[in-house]
């Protein structure tokens, strides 16, 4: 067996591999010689108080003991095998494919955008010339709503067995060994495109499909089972078992579900604006002054602060990054963020965001399952009104909206359609008011000097989970009224990132193995 040791380094000891080995075998009470293998297990930067340190745990394998290597993904030729059919490519419907492809399930993946290189285009039609493809933007296409994201691959999940093996097969598909030492693992969005293509690379040459520029546009049913899907309002294919995994921004997903009288419901979500200061000041604040050490990475930050009943929290936040504009429609504006590998970019952004129930929102009526997404809907449509009907947003320095006065200039912003300058007050449902406002305050005295006017608030941070859900059994996961249904990843609730959405992808596939193996098929 290992022995697992834990040590604190300065951060510019990091590096130096033979120091973190010494002190590793001197807290055992160990001779370099008495060891096989060693290696960094977890990695954490604790930056409450000075010194600032970099907490180590370090794997020991004492002679005869071996280390063992990373478990290989091995794929099976299942070009012959039972077919399944996934809805969309992002995280969960990905690693559905590759979780099908292991296990002996042939693949047959439908993704309404494009892949991951002829995406990139959309991308620039939007930050240039203001043009949103509903089909093909930062939400829709190869790689799904993570691809041009941050890649932060932490997660709330508990199940670390279910998390290494989502971790793994990044790195097996072409990411860093690192992210699985690090406690808050990070690919950044240059890194991400050749990652995807490699996994879908692997889901064709194994037998399995992968269909873009298709988007999942009806379903029929027999005897309150699936029967079969319509791609692109023309050809019907037969299907066994769909996996539906379509992410928070597919709402005719939501729209046909609703029609066919198929059950979805409301559920809690957050809404709020993206936060953007200047990464140096964000350092100087986390590292107490320290804010040009080099051996420091650019810092982040995570803040909750309970506001009359509601919770109010930074979500997604990105050091060095880059807010994006991603709406899926032309008629509104949404804000998130990703940032590059190295996070080297001036600007810190994060979304601040209220968490609101369904019960909270104006015309709440019991039952009405779309009472969050109109809220949603009306958010994002307003202020693209506000920002002049492009896409534009909203903006105002923090004290300016605290204080309700109208922001006469800005620093530079890295959101690069632009900024319109606008009284939020104005533009923001009253029910975010408050809690917002009380809480900037409140962030300003835990961190100091997080509450200045040289922050700038873009609205609206309004796509942080889904504001509605798809039910689905808990053992089966098949949809509570329709067989051979499964609602998969973040749009049907079941996910909060890429790292949960892609377990619920492997488990989603998981259920249909375990149902075909009791029906003996
Ligand atoms: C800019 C940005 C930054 C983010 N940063 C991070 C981060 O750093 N870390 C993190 O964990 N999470 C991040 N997220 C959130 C993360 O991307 C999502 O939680 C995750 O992608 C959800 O995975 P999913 O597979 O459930 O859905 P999605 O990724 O949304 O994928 C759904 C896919 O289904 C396709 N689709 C939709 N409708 C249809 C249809 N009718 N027919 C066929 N295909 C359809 C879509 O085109 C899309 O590709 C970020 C999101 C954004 C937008």
């Amino acid at each position: 067996m290992s022995i697992l040791v834990h040590i604190a380094v300065l951060p510019h000891q990091q590096q130096d591999l033979d120091y973190i080995l010494e002190l590793a075998l001197a807290e055992e009470k160990l001779r370099r010689d008495a060891i096989s293998d060693w290696r960094i297990r977890k990695r954490s930067l604790d930056a409450r108080r000075k010194p600032i340190k970099v907490n180590l745990q370090i794997e020991l394998w004492p002679k005869p003991e071996k280390r063992e290597s990373i478990p290989p993904f091995v794929p099976q030729n299942v070009s012959k095998a039972k077919r399944i059919a996934i809805i969309g490519a992002g995280p969960a419907g990905l690693y559905a494919a590759l979780r099908a492809v292991e296990a002996g399930l042939k693949p047959i993946v439908f993704e309404r955008g494009k892949d991951v290189r002829e995406r990139r285009r959309d991308l620039a039609a939007i930050n240039k010339d203001q043009i949103v493809n509903p089909d093909s933007n930062y939400c829709f296409g190869e790689g799904g709503a993570g691809t041009y994201s941050d890649g932060k691959l932490y997660t709330r999940s508990k199940k670390r067995g279910n998390v290494l093996k989502a971790l793994e097969w990044f790195v097996h598909f072409g990411a860093e060994e690192n992210i699985l030492i690090d406690a808050h693992p990070h690919i950044g969005t240059n890194k991400l495109p050749k990652i995807i293509t490699a996994m879908r690379q692997t889901i064709i040459d194994n037998g399995g499909e992968v269909h873009f520029n298709s988007k999942m546009t009806d379903l029929r049913l027999k005897e309150s089972a699936i029967d079969s899907i319509q791609i692109n309002h023309e050809e019907w294919f037969a299907f066994d078992d769909v996996i539906l995994a379509t992410g928070h921004s597919a709402r005719d997903i939501f729209y046909l579900l609703h029609k066919k009288n198929i059950r979805i419901e409301a559920k809690p979500f957050a809404i709020g604006v993206r936060v953007e200061h200047q990464q140096q000041l964000i350092d100087y604040i986390q590292y107490h002054g320290e804010a040009d050490n080099p051996y420091l990475p650019p810092a982040s930050y995570a803040l909750v602060e309970q506001v009359d009943g509601l919770a109010v929290y930074s979500f997604c936040m990105c050091p060095g990054g880059i807010i994006a504009p991603c709406a899926t429609e032309q008629t509104e504006v949404v804000t998130n963020g990703w940032s590059p590998s190295k996070r080297n970019n001036p600007y810190a952004n994060s979304g601040i965001v209220v968490s609101v129930a369904p019960k909270d929102l104006p015309n709440f009526k019991e039952g009405d399952p779309f009472v969050g997404l109109n809220f949603q809907k009306e958010v994002e449509k307003r202020c693209w009104e506000a920002g002049g009907k492009t896409q534009k947003v909203p903006a105002q320095r923090m004290i300016d909206f605290v204080e309700g006065k109208l922001s006469v200039d800005f620093p530079k912003t890295s959101y690069q359609p632009g900024i319109v300058s606008a009284d939020l007050n104005e533009i923001l449902p009253a029910l975010l008011l408050q809690p917002l406002k009380k809480a900037f305050v409140a962030f300003g005295k835990k961190m100091k000097g997080y509450y200045t006017n040289e922050a700038v608030l873009h609205a609206p941070e309004s796509r942080t989970s889904s504001p509605v859900s798809i039910p689905r059994d808990p053992q089966t996961l098949e949809h509570v009224e329709v067989k051979g249904l499964y609602p998969c990843g973040e749009g049907a609730g079941y996910a909060g990132g890429i790292i949960s959405a892609a377990i619920d992808g492997i488990n989603c596939v998981d259920a249909i193995l375990e149902k075909t193996s009791k029906k003996g098929v």
